[in-house]
């Protein structure tokens, strides 16, 4: 079985959420996408997992509005730093609680030979991603949050979730949309991905508006990241990536998570748990097509999308593996795109940081 390493979870909320501190993450379940046995199943055995915090709307799908060729949801109002700032304090301390109390099968990983030595040793490497920047812009700026996030093991953050903050403009869920929906980055947000390329955080595009993304490529030393989007030409949404910004990606050495978000691999939009396999292997081989197997990997979205029902949750990665390998990736792509790519880059991105 192909071990795999993914871009985006969101088992954080989920651990956050229901009763329990995670406990139910350590047994056998059947509800939401990920736990401990499935992940080992699938072959999951580490990833990006987002330290994302709700805003006040109770939840997206009530505000969707459709148009005629789709649909949108309205411009999402910021949410309040200090809220968000104890919240991502609270699901920190709840990933390395879960890690305590894995028994050494989880555990939090903040270097590259961490990483592979867990995935090695069959452990599940938990990489901390913070999904909108919003929550360390703190009374006198982002620095201290950001260090003490960093010592938290923080080794991954989006500047912006599809929401305006003091950092820059996430795109508005919108389809079909381009994804220049607005200004770029803010100083203060300029500064921030400087602050991460110094400690050896990856800035994550994903969410990032077109504007946005420009800046993070003009000033950003490290490989660019999408972490869960997917092609543009193949489905028009907002969070999906222009032909330019795959070539920004493949110039700089990263790659793109293609998500398993149904709404943003079809054509159409639609939101429909029927949607086969294959569309999710259509935009790997379109990118890989485009820019080269070396920048295409996974973005699950696990427990923060809906995923085609035939996947079902991570215990049905080998089914999607199946599916690339149908699609024409040989051996040696499929270990590319299951984790390879990823190790690469967070290798770069984290050692230039140390160095
Ligand atoms: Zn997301």
């Amino acid at each position: 079985m192909e071990i795999v390493f993914d871009g985006h979870n969101d088992v954080l909320l989920q651990v956050r959420r229901r009763p329990g501190a995670g406990a139910w993450f350590l047994r056998r379940g059947r509800k939401g996408h990920v736990d401990l046995a499935r992940a080992r199943a699938g072959g999951l055995r580490g990833g990006l997992f987002a330290v994302f915090v709700p805003g006040p709307e109770r939840s997206l799908e009530e505000l969707v509005v459709p148009t005629g060729d789709g649909y949108e949801i309205p411009p999402l109002a910021p949410v309040d730093p200090d809220h968000a700032w104890s919240e991502a304090v609270a699901m920190l301390a709840a990933a390395h609680r879960l890690a305590r109390a894995s028994d050494g099968r989880v555990e939090v990983v903040r270097d590259a030979r961490a990483l592979a030595s867990a995935l090695a040793g069959d452990r599940l490497a938990v990489v901390l991603h913070l999904e909108g920047a919003e929550r360390l812009d703190g009374a006198d700026g982002f620095d201290d949050r950001l260090e003490l996030a960093y010592a938290a093991g923080l080794r991954s953050l989006g500047l912006v979730w599809s929401r305006p903050n003091a950092f820059g403009h996430g795109v508005p869920f919108r389809f079909p949309s381009s994804p220049d929906t607005g200004p770029g980055l803010t100083t203060a947000g300029r500064r921030l991905v400087r602050a991460c390329n110094d400690l050896g955080v990856l800035v994550d595009l994903a969410h990032l508006n077109a504007r946005g993304f420009r800046d993070v490529a003009r000033i950003s030393r490290a490989p660019l990241v999408a972490s869960h989007s997917a092609a543009h030409a193949l489905a028009p949404s907002s969070r999906n990536l222009t032909d330019d910004q795959l070539a920004a990606i493949a110039a700089s050495g990263g790659l793109v998570g293609i998500t398993f978000h149904v709404g943003d691999v079809r054509a159409d939009g639609r939101r429909d748990p029927r949607t086969p396999l294959e569309a999710i292997a259509a935009h790997a081989v379109y990118v890989a097509d485009r820019i080269g197997v070396d920048h295409v990997a996974l973005g699950s979205d696990f427990d923060g999308a809906t995923v085609p029902r035939s996947l079902r949750d991570a215990e049905g990665l080998p089914r999607l593996l199946g599916a690339l390998g149908a699609a024409g990736f040989d051996a040696a792509a499929l270990r590319a795109v299951a984790r390879e790519n990823w190790l690469r880059v967070l290798r770069e991105t984290w050692h230039a940081g140390a160095s």
